[in-house]
């Protein structure tokens, strides 16, 4: 068997542009389906992509690691930036999701089998900006109560929010108590049986981020996450221990050094990696496994399109610390016209994956995908009040 093609399909989904990546065979019938989406850097992804293709053509598509050894290490610069964390994850989705198909199997079959029978999921209630909430009424923190309880209505037994506001390097008292005012409404909304977790998307200073969780902590987050930037890794490790709240951080890290760096300093109880940036099915399995010898949870980020879904599900179903799926369900009302998924999400917030679906279990629709185009991303910005470049 030889690969003969690799293609980018891309399809705008409101939000982001899902890029998904085929990889074609000799073999009549016979491709695997890749996500490689990175908001802001389609072009990019595609270019990268492109170049790693000669690499691939005529190569077995069942080496996997043999491939991914020459993607990563072969052109002097070890696959840096777009290469190294998107471009090859995309292709190394589809290398596998083509072996799991050419063994008429699931890939989670591939790697030992499948440890738990569901997994769980937990929903996005976004929120992350203060205008927002003291437009209607300063004293009123019914808005997140009034989402949590609409998540636990649709069946979800977890979710996650942006209760912590963007805030300069220093703040005083007003972003800390905006915080405590939303997660305890959402709380006293739930009750305890809910788990509960606070996204920072990394934007506050490694000071405010301390406060953050110290006036977070009487809550019983089920985790904190992203407290400050990941280049900060010392800081996140002093919030960890500050708290008796799991820290979650990962996201946006790239290869297994990073998180090597990020267990040896014992920074966080759950990691993140995304499996479309951090290279591919075969680096998340390489991470999981160094994070087994230090009992870490994993809880792969996950906000893109279904390839990436599919592939954090398979690799969830094998993997003895996944712990729950990033789910995303209202992102476009079209999510079930470009894809056809071999998961069944149940009532109670979880999924289960029914019969034997080779491979990653997710077919990608290319007449439907045509019909969303590449379009610019809205420009996500921030600003201080004072005028200065914030995080978004
Ligand atoms: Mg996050």
């Amino acid at each position: 068997m030889k690969i003969v093609a690799v293609e980018s399909h891309v399809c705008n989904a409101r939000m982001r542009n899902w890029i998904f990546v085929k990889v074609v065979t000799d073999q009549p019938g016979l491709w695997g389906w890749g996500e490689a989406t990175l908001e802001w850097h389609t072009r990019s992804v595609i270019g990268a992509i492109e170049d790693l293709t000669p690499l691939l053509i005529g190569q077995d598509p069942t080496r996997i690691e043999y491939l991914w050894q020459r993607m990563y290490r072969q052109h002097f610069w070890h696959g840096n930036g777009i290469v190294r964390g998107t471009a090859i994850s995309g292709i190394d989705i589809a290398l596998w999701d083509i072996l799991g198909k050419s063994l008429g199997v699931p890939c989670h079959k591939l790697w030992g089998g499948p440890v738990r029978d569901y997994i769980r999921l937990y929903s996005h209630l976004g929120g992350g900006k203060m205008e927002d909430f003291y437009q209607t009424d300063p004293t009123d923190s019914s808005r997140f109560a009034e989402l949590a309880l609409a998540t636990v209505a649709e069946g979800f037994t977890a979710f996650k929010t942006m209760a912590v506001p963007e805030t300069m390097p220093l703040e005083g008292l007003r972003p800390i108590h905006y915080a405590e005012k939303c997660v305890a409404a959402m709380r006293e909304a739930v009750g305890n049986d809910i788990d509960i977790m606070v996204d920072c998307h990394a934007r506050p200073s490694p000071r405010m981020g301390h406060l953050f969780a110290t006036a977070l902590e009487p809550y019983g987050l089920y985790w904190f996450e992203e407290p400050c930037w990941p280049e900060t890794l010392d800081d996140i490790a002093a919030i960890q221990r500050a708290v008796r709240t799991p820290i979650a951080t990962g996201e946006r890290m790239v290869g297994i050094w990073a998180f090597r760096e990020l267990l040896e300093k014992r920074a966080c109880s759950v990691i993140q990696p995304d499996i479309t940036h951090c290279g591919g099915l075969s680096e998340v399995r390489r991470i999981a496994a160094l994070a087994e010898a230090y009992r870490v949870s994993l809880a792969p980020h996950n906000p893109q399109g279904p390839v990436s879904t599919a592939a954090s599900l398979e690799f969830g179903f094998s993997a003895p610390s996944y712990i729950i799926c990033e789910s995303v369900h209202r992102d476009v009302p079209w999510r079930q016209d470009v894809c056809t998924e071999s998961y069944v999400v149940e009532a109670q917030g979880r999924i289960v994956r029914p019969g034997d679906a080779p491979g990653l279990g997710v077919e990608i629709n290319v007449a439907e995908v045509a019909k969303y185009p590449f379009q610019q991303e809205a420009p996500m910005e921030s600003f201080y009040a004072d005028g200065a470049v914030g995080d978004w």
